[in-house]
Order: structure tokens, then sequence, then C-alpha cells
């Protein structure tokens, strides 16, 4: 895809914004699939993330701006993106102890399962689920990750939010969060930067047995060491996605390098040189297959990014 020619080196100092081309996003998904970046764009303060998305305002080119965290959520094209912007606001973090709570302020670009077991050694419960979920909290908070009947609206607080480059304070009910949802999923010139949150003390050696159940119930019922994205569709209510697709006999179905696990039918994987055209067709493929034979239409829970056929 085309990007224009955009002096970025004038506007921004390089302690301000690193500035990287033609960076291969393969490297930075989980599926490992996904073209280059024309223009790879690492803010390193909130500021410099705001200033980044009025310069792109003013420029008309945030329309072809993505925004990537982790990685962990997404099939990119093999065709990669023009403008793709990657915060690095880790030094922002601060946790500061109460008397009776954890105030956790964590930017957007933190790693969630690395903040979560921080903050679970602290003797501070609520992250325990998080310790299993990869990514970066700004992902986390945009799809209200959660599994085991926890999600992170559960102790947010408020949300710093950029917007026609401008920084300000959303509540967490502002966020509009429901299942793997927020208003962030459905405007993605909403910008995270951080957040607030707020653990309350627990009992250390449940913490740590909460954390291992996690664990065990991951390991027994998700494939490992796979490429992937995780869930690539969301339960429909009263179904679990997973089972449909099993049910209609797509289970271990391959198409070119990308298969639908074996061990969880709602993962797809990539065994070693899928493209994201072959995702894509396993993704069609399930969705037309479950909606012919059981009249469920299934939702996708993992983003696409870059130029791809409409499915929904
Ligand atoms: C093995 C595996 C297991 C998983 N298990 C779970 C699970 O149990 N529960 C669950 O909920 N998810 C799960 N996931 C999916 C994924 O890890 C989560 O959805 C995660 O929270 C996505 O975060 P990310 O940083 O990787 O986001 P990305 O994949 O980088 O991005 C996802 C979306 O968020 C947007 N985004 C990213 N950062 C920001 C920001 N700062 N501001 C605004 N928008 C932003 C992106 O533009 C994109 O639209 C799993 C994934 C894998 C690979």
């Amino acid at each position: 895809m085309e990007a224009p020619e955009i002096n970025f080196e004038e506007a921004f100092s390089p302690q301000e914004l690193e500035l990287r081309r033609n960076e291969p996003l393969s490297e930075w998904t989980t599926f490992r699939i996904g073209g280059p970046a024309r223009f790879f764009l690492i803010p390193r303060t909130s500021s410099a993330f705001a200033r980044l998305q009025f310069f792109l305002l003013e420029h008309q080119l945030l329309s072809r701006t993505f925004l990537l965290g982790g990685g962990s959520n997404l099939l990119v094209s093999d065709h990669g993106l023009p403008i793709v912007v990657h915060p690095s606001l880790d030094s922002e973090l601060s946790l500061i102890p109460f008397a009776d709570f954890l105030d956790a302020w964590i930017p957007s670009s933190v790693r969630v399962p690395a903040i979560a077991r921080r903050i679970s050694e602290m003797g501070y419960t609520g992250f325990e689920f998080l310790t299993t979920i990869p990514g970066e909290m700004g992902g986390a908070i945009v799809q209200n990750a959660g599994c085991y009947g926890q999600e992170i609206r559960d102790t947010i607080v408020e949300i710093a939010v950029i917007s026609k480059g401008r920084l300000s304070l959303l509540s967490s009910a502002d966020a509009d969060f429901s299942y793997r949802s927020s208003i962030f999923k459905h405007d993605p010139d909403l910008w995270i930067a951080g957040a607030r949150f707020r653990l309350l003390p627990g009992d250390p050696a449940r913490i740590a047995s909460r954390i291992d159940e996690n664990r065990e119930k991951r390991i027994s019922s998700q494939p490992r060491n796979r490429r992937s994205a995780g869930s690539v569709f969301k339960n429909p209510d009263g179904h679990s996605a997973w089972s449909l697709i099993d049910s209609v006999g797509l289970r271990g179905t391959s198409q070119g390098g990308a298969q639908i696990s074996p061990e969880h039918a709602n993962f797809i994987v990539n065994t070693g040189n899928a493209s994201a055209d072959d995702v894509f067709a396993l993704l069609d493929l399930v969705r037309r297959t479950v909606k012919e034979r059981t009249g469920i239409t299934l939702e996708r829970e993992v983003v696409l990014a870059g130029p791809f056929p409409e499915i929904q």
C-alpha cells in the first residue's frame, strides 16, 4: 500500500519518536504473519504520542494509520500497511500502594502478563487472569480482554485517551465495555495512552493458586507454543464458538500453511509458512459453514489490518 513521503524527522526529535522504514510486521504479530510497514513510528512519551496523532490528522493520514499493540489479536495483510504507530511508554508506569489499595497507572505499551504477575506478587488481587493473556495493556483495554469469568474492565478506574490530537481522561463507565468490546473497538481514531487501575490486597497464597489454576486450564485446552492470535471468533449467546466449529467438522482443516487447531477449534495456527490469505480463507470457510449448517452467524474476534475482502 502506498504512503506519501512525510518528513517525520523534521517534526519530531529522535528522543520523542523513533522512525523505521519498511519494518516487517510479521515480527510484531503472534501469528508471525504480515507484510511491511512503510513507516513504523514509535512515540516514546504520551505527549509525543498525542502530538503524532495531531500531525497525522493535519496531514490527512490518520485514516491510513494503524495502531499496533502486542499484535496478539491481529491478522495483518501480506501486502503490509502504509503507517503503523507502536507506542513505547513503559517509563510512565507508576504503582502507588495506599493503606487499602494499589493505585496503578499502566501505560498502554506495558506487557500484560508481566505487569499482572508483578502486581499479583505484590499481594494485590484482580490481575491473576491477565497473567495468561498475551499482548499489551492498550490492546487488552480495546478488547476488554478476559478469561475464566474475569475481564479487564473489572478493575479500571479511568483511561487516558487521545482524540483529535488531545489527551483527556475517560471514566470506565464511558468506555462502554461489553464482551470483547469497548468504544475503542469501534473508533480506531481513539488512541489509549494508559489507564488507572485500583487493585485490592488479597491473600498471597490464594492469588498464587488462582494463577496456577488459570495456567493449568490453558495448558489443558489450548495449543501450546503455536503461532496463533487466540480465539478467532467470539462466543455467540448461549454457544461456544469452538464447539460450533467442531460440530460442523472443521477441526484440523488446513489451507496452505494455516490450520484450524486440532487442540482448540476456535484457534487458527500458522504451521510454518501461512500467508494472511490462508488464514483469511479459513475464517471465511468457518463463518460460511457454521452459518449454513447451524444458522448461527459467528462474529470475528481477531482484528484484520490491511486490505482484505469483507466477510461480515
Ligand atoms: C495464545 C493466545 C491466547 C489468548 N487468550 C486470550 C484470552 O483468554 N482472552 C482474551 O480476551 N484475549 C486472548 N487473546 C487475544 C489477545 O491476546 C488479546 O485480545 C489482547 O488483549 C490483545 O492485545 P494486543 O496488545 O496484542 O493488541 P493488538 O493485537 O496489537 O491490537 C488489537 C486491537 O487493539 C488496537 N490497539 C492496540 N493498542 C491500542 C491502543 N494503545 N489504543 C487504541 N487501540 C489499540 C489495535 O489497533 C487493534 O485494533 C489471546 C491471544 C493469544 C495469541
